[in-house]
């Protein structure tokens, strides 16, 4: 039985004094660390301060991007051994804005996969398909194919603790949702795909969120799909409100 994950994305949301307020809103609210996983992924400015503020709650944190070198001369970049640190636990690797805006490759993406498995960071791997390629019946291939070059080189028991999201690029901060049933059938695929890569156990862990326009009022049918496991959610989670109904639907699920 995989444990639901629902992990909010803030994105370049929020100044530090409303991510401290936040974090004091929910923190007592949120389920029991048995029944879901709870995750925010702040901005990179705000991660000593969050982590302290939801130490000893069920509330984990997470880094929205990270470099794949230990340190180096890369100006403006942060580290796994940094994230490890200031102990956070997460790390969204390929977001597809990341992807567009800053040529973030398959290539890259693997590298700092094994980089935040050095750092006993959890990677959550996003990939996703444009409207283009949905239309051209391309979804699983582009899917498995992102999916593939990101988990390239991982031991089986590395590939059962990954999150992969599959995000479809067309619904990500536009309001339209995939149907539970069609992002069903690329979360079966990309955990065929995985069975395919790293055998029956990894296939059967690991965990599949998905992402593009989640809110309370379409999360429980989403997380009712066999092959979902949870939610990598954007616009929503910025409220506490709507934050902590969508982790009560991942405990509920
Ligand atoms: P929205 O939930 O705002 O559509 O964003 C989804 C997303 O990109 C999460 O990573």
């Amino acid at each position: 039985m995989r444990k639901t994950i629902i992990a909010g994305n803030w994105k370049m949301y929020k100044t530090l004094s409303e991510a401290i307020d936040f974090v004091q809103t929910v923190k007592s609210s949120v389920p029991a660390s048995d029944r879901v996983d709870a995750v925010i992924c702040a901005p990179t400015l705000f991660l000593p301060s969050l982590v302290k503020e939801a130490e000893g709650s069920n509330l984990a944190i997470g880094a929205q991007t990270m470099h794949y070198e230990e340190e180096g001369a890369f100006t403006g970049e942060i580290s796994p051994a940094q994230l490890e640190d200031i102990h956070v636990q997460y790390v969204i690797l390929g977001h597809s804005e990341r992807r567009q805006y800053d040529n973030e490759t398959d290539e890259k993406i693997n590298q700092k996969v094994q980089a935040a498995f050095k750092h006993h960071l959890t990677p959550i791997i996003c990939v996703g398909e444009t409207l283009h390629e949905r239309e051209a019946s391309n979804t699983v291939v582009k899917v498995a194919g992102q999916v593939g070059a990101a988990l390239k080189g991982l031991t089986p028991e590395q590939v059962a603790q990954t999150v992969i999201a599959y995000e479809p690029i067309w619904a990500i901060g536009t309001g339209k949702t995939a149907t539970a049933q069609d992002a069903n059938v690329v979360c079966k695929a990309i955990r065929q795909t995985v069975q395919e890569i790293a055998g029956d156990i990894a296939a059967e862990s690991i965990r599949i969120q998905y992402g593009g326009s989640v809110k309370p009022e379409n999360v429980v049918e989403l997380l009712s799909m066999e092959h979902i496991d949870g939610a990598l959610v954007g616009g929503a989670s910025l409220k506490p409100d709507s934050y902590l109904k969508l982790l009560e639907a991942g405990a509920n699920a």
